[in-house]
């Protein structure tokens, strides 16, 4: 493909995203992130700022083709507006979990230059006395899942969106702790070739793949050991998880 061709087929598919940044229109984003994320919350605009510190920070750009990477520390809400800002996808490779329940992401160049962002405990830990109504309902529909009234919860959901707003004016030196850093950077994604399932049929990465009656199948079909990503964090599932994991 020609550089010329390539250029404007990567930046049409961004442009928008890409457009809010130059403007710094953080409210903008945050709108963006809300299609991928489905509802407002503070921790997303955290993300939403956070991944546009980084860009802004390390003069990049994402075309989801791991040039640009982001290392996420939680799979809180945070991480949709890392996600949706950066470019740095569960999909493309570009996002790399670590299982850490930290607020906190490391936003990254192929040379190595990083910057690491992460929430401030004491700015964390203010947010309930500023938020006293959100935090309160939301400890109680969300946290505990006791019963609401679907007025209760369309209040919830109207703080939290109100608060989403709020929180994008906040200096960010409060907001976060960044450092900048270097990073040794993770190869490229390597591609695997894919095996037929010998009982369900279905192609199947050959590194995932298991042998039973010296056939390959897949992980699902051999009721095996693997590692599952869940509101929890990563965790071992299956019948033999102990020899395997
Ligand atoms: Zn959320
Ligand atoms: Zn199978």
């Amino acid at each position: 493909m020609a550089a010329e061709e390539e250029t404007e087929v990567r930046s049409s598919l961004r442009k928008e995203i890409e457009r809010l940044v130059e403007a710094g229109n953080l409210r903008g984003l945050l709108d963006k992130a809300g299609e991928l994320h489905g509802h407002l919350c503070n921790y997303l605009s955290y993300g939403v700022i956070a991944g546009y510190v980084a860009v802004r920070e390390l003069g990049v750009r994402s075309t989801g083709m791991e040039k640009v990477i982001a290392i996420v520390e939680t799979n809180n809400c945070f991480s949709d507006g890392i996600q949706m800002v950066t470019g740095c996808s569960f999909g493309n490779n570009a996002l790399i979990y670590r299982d850490f329940g930290k607020t906190a992401v490391t936003v990254a160049k192929r040379d190595g230059t990083a910057i690491r962002i992460a929430l401030d405990p004491d700015f964390e830990d203010s947010r309930d006395k500023e938020y006293p109504e959100a935090s309160e309902l939301w400890n109680r529909i969300v946290a505990r899942r006791e019963k609401a009234t679907p007025e209760e919860q369309r209040r919830m959901m109207k703080l939290f969106a109100k608060m989403s707003m709020n929180e994008l004016a906040k200096p960010v030196d409060k907001i976060f702790r960044i450092k900048r850093t270097k990073i040794t950077m993770p190869k490229y994604a390597p591609v695997y070739a894919s095996v037929r399932c010998s009982i369900c049929g279905e192609n199947v990465m050959e590194t995932k793949a298991r042998v039973k009656d010296g056939k390959p199948v897949c992980i699902d079909c051999a009721e095996g050991a693997h590692y599952v990503l869940d509101g929890s964090g990563i965790s071992g599932k299956g019948a033999r998880q102990a020899s395997m994991l």
